[in-house]
C-alpha cells in the first residue's frame, strides 16, 4: 500500500510521463515540474500523504506506473511504514 508520495523537483525534467500515467495525481506547474494534486487546491512536490490526494480513489498500480514511467526516477513512493516502495536501488 502506497502511503506517501514525493516529487524530487531537482530530478524532474518535465517529461510528463507521470501525467500520462496518473493525470488525476500529477500535473506540471509553471516551471514544467511535476506537482501532486491535493485536496483544497493544494499542488506541490510533497511529501503528500495518500489521504490528502484530490483523487482519493487512485489505485496503487497507477501511482506505481507513474513513478516507473519517470525517466529520472523523480517520483518517490513510500508505504505505511515509511519504507521506500519505489525506486528501489
Ligand atoms: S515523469 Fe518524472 S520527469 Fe517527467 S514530469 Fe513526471 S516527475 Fe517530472
Amino acid at each position: 500500500m502506497i502511503k506517501k508520495i514525493i516529487v524530487d523537483r531537482n530530478l524532474c525534467i518535465g517529461a510528463a510521463s507521470c501525467v500520462m500515467a496518473a493525470g488525476t495525481v500529477f500535473e506540471l506547474d509553471g516551471e514544467n515540474k511535476a506537482v501532486i494534486i491535493q485536496r483544497d487546491g493544494i499542488k506541490n512536490s510533497g511529501p503528500a500523504e495518500r489521504d490528502v490526494l484530490a483523487d482519493g480513489a487512485v489505485a496503487d498500480d497507477a501511482l506505481l506506473a507513474a513513478a516507473q514511467s519517470c525517466p529520472t526516477r523523480a517520483i518517490l513512493l513510500f508505504d505505511e511504514n515509511e519504507k521506500k516502495v519505489y525506486p528501489i536501488d
